[in-house]
C-alpha cells in the first residue's frame, strides 16, 4: 500500500473542505494557534512512515497524553486501578460534572478529564517526583528525548481550571482522590501542556499499534492484554460523546485533544496522527476527523 500517495490525496481534498471547526479557546493560551495548520503523519509497524503538510511541528497534545498517563499507571498498579475509574463510554463532554454525581465519585473512564485525574492522583501518590518520571516514560516510549511540557500552557490552564479542580474536588469528596489537590492538578495540567509533532506522536503510538512493544525492540512496555486493553478504552472513550461517530465513520481506536490532534492505530499495522486545530462543537478536530475518515476509506481498512 503506497501511503505516502493515500496522505496526499488527503492533503489536497481535506484543503478543500471549508473547515468548519473553532481553536480551543477556554485555555487562552491555545487560542493562540493558527487555525489553518494541518499536517499528518503515519508510521508503519514495518519501520517505514511519512507525512504531509505541518507534521513536524509541535502542537500541544492535551487529552492524547492521557493514553499515556493511563499506560503508566496501568502498569504500575494493574487491574486495582478499574476499581475507581470505569472503563464505558460516558456519553457526556470531555470535562463534564454530571455523572460524577449520580456515580459517586467513580469516573466513567480514564480518558476523559475525570477519570484521567484519577489516574493522575494514582500517579502522583506512587511516583516520587510524577512530572519527571512521568516524562521519562514518554521519552522512553516515543523514543525521543527531547520531548517536553509547555510551562506557559500549562500555566494558562491552571488559570482557566476551574472545572478540573471542581472535578477533583468533587471526587475528593467521595473518597476517590487521595493526594493534595493543587499538586494533582498542576501534574494534570503539564500533562496536557506536552508539545509533539505528528511524526512523533505517530511514533510513540506504535506502542499500540504493535501489541505493547516498540518496533525493533525485544522488551515488551506493556503486556499484549494491556496493550489490547487501553485499544478497547480508546476505540469505545477516546472522543468522548463522538466515540460512536468516530467508530462509524473511521474505524479505529483512536484519541483526541483539543489541541487538535488526533492519534489512531490500526493493530498490527500502523500509527497515524494528525492536527488540525479548529475543533467541531464535541471538542475533537473537523479536519483531523474529516482526515482519518478518508485514510480508513482510501485504504478499505479499519479494525471492523
Ligand atoms: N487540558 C484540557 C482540559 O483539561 C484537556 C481537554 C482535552 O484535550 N479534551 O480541559
Amino acid at each position: 500500500m503506497n501511503f505516502q500517495s493515500i496522505l496526499s490525496e488527503i492533503d489536497s481534498e481535506v484543503a478543500r473542505i471549508p473547515d468548519e471547526g473553532k481553536v480551543a479557546s477556554y485555555i487562552p493560551e491555545l487560542a493562540k494557534v493558527d487555525a489553518g495548520k494541518f499536517g499528518m503523519h503515519l508510521w508503519h509497524v514495518d519501520g517505514d512512515h511519512c507525512g504531509i503538510g505541518d507534521d513536524r511541528e509541535a502542537f500541544s497534545v492535551q487529552s492524547i497524553a492521557k493514553v499515556f498517563s493511563l499506560t503508566l499507571a496501568y502498569e504500575l498498579e494493574g487491574e486495582s486501578i478499574w476499581k475507581r475509574v470505569g472503563v464505558e463510554p460516558s456519553g457526556t463532554r470531555f470535562n463534564s460534572l454530571m455523572q460524577l454525581e449520580f456515580e459517586q465519585g467513580i469516573p466513567r473512564n480514564p480518558l476523559i478529564n475525570s477519570g484521567a485525574l484519577v489516574i493522575a492522583d494514582i500517579l502522583y501518590g506512587r511516583l516520587n517526583d510524577p512530572r519527571r518520571e512521568l516524562l521519562d516514560f514518554i521519552r522512553l516510549v516515543s523514543g525521543l528525548p527531547d520531548v517536553g511540557y509547555n510551562e506557559t500552557v500549562a500555566l494558562s490552564e491552571k488559570q482557566s481550571g476551574f472545572r478540573n479542580a471542581a472535578l477533583v474536588n468533587l471526587m475528593r469528596s467521595f473518597g476517590n482522590i487521595r493526594n493534595d489537590i493543587e499538586g494533582i492538578l498542576d501534574f494534570y495540567f503539564h500533562l496536557c501542556s506536552i508539545e509533539m509533532t505528528c511524526a512523533e506522536l505517530s511514533k510513540a503510538f506504535l506502542l499500540y499499534a504493535n501489541h505493547g512493544k516498540i518496533p525493533g525492540r525485544e522488551e515488551e512496555i506493556i503486556s499484549k492484554s494491556k496493550a489490547k486493553r487501553i485499544n478497547a478504552i480508546m476505540q469505545t472513550c477516546g472522543f468522548y460523546d463522538e466515540a460512536g461517530e468516530f467508530a462509524f465513520k473511521v474505524g479505529l481506536p483512536g484519541k483526541s485533544g483539543v489541541g487538535g490532534g488526533i492519534a489512531a492505530v490500526h493493530p498490527g499495522k500502523y500509527a497515524v496522527a494528525v492536527w488540525s486545530p479548529g475543533l467541531n462543537k464535541k471538542g475533537n478536530s473537523f479536519k483531523g476527523m474529516k482526515a482519518l475518515e478518508l485514510l480508513t476509506t482510501k485504504t478499505e481498512l479499519s479494525i471492523f
